[in-house]
């Protein structure tokens, strides 16, 4: 069976995949085991599942994927490689629909820049795929990205729901100085931050359109 592609994120390949009996089940199956945070004893601690409300929610707002996009980014819920080193930052949440339901089996694409700054085109340092568990939860354990010139502080990201359109964004760091320089910058895609005994746990709660 041909390997699943999340970077070309056309829907006839995402479909494929997780209409296919078995994938879906081993993938997730893999991604519940990590979503959560872990608390100073090492237990996991799951966020609070949003609850699901009649009114709609403000779909995610989209923004451009920039020049440092990679493709064929493999699974990976865990960029904290031996040479990948900094901050460790959780980023967790859920993926939901308009009406608050959380959505099972999207796709996720995130990538950013190292501590220094830079983007691995050689590799696939931070740079990762995975799915959302059957409660719509991901998490992605890395670091705090760096800054480049003429960009504040951020994390890059592409969604899609089965059958739904490729959301491309991004997420922002509360409190950084060049927020407000960068014309890129939107407060409502800000991670909420909580220090953690190391590092941070971050959140934020994706809304896709599913058709
Ligand atoms: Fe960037």
């Amino acid at each position: 069976m041909a390997r699943f592609v999340p970077s070309a994120f056309s829907r006839r390949r995402f479909l494929s995949a997780v209409s296919t009996a078995t994938v879906p089940v081993l993938f997730l199956s893999r991604v519940r085991s990590v979503f959560g945070r872990r608390d100073e004893n090492g237990s996991v601690q799951l966020e609070p599942t949003p609850a699901v409300g009649d009114d709609d929610l403000q779909l995610t707002p989209e923004e451009t994927a920039g020049p440092f996009f990679r493709p064929d980014s493999p699974a990976k819920t865990n960029f904290r490689e031996p040479s990948v080193t900094g901050v460790p930052v959780n980023v967790s949440g859920c993926v939901l629909d308009r009406r608050g339901k959380p959505i099972a089996g999207a796709l996720l694409d995130f990538w950013h820049a190292d501590s220094d700054g830079h983007y691995d085109f050689d590799g696939y340092r931070c740079r990762g795929h995975q799915f959302t568990d059957a409660n719509g939860r991901y998490l992605l354990e890395t670091i705090m990205p760096g800054l480049y010139p003429s960009r504040t502080r951020h994390y890059h990201v592409r969604l899609q729901a089965a059958h739904g359109p490729i959301l491309t964004t991004q997420l922002y760091f509360p409190g950084e100085p060049r927020n407000s320089d960068d014309f890129l910058f939107r407060r409502n895609l800000l991670l909420t931050m909580r220090g953690a005994k190391e590092g941070w746990n971050a959140t934020f709660n994706f809304v896709l359109k599913t058709s």
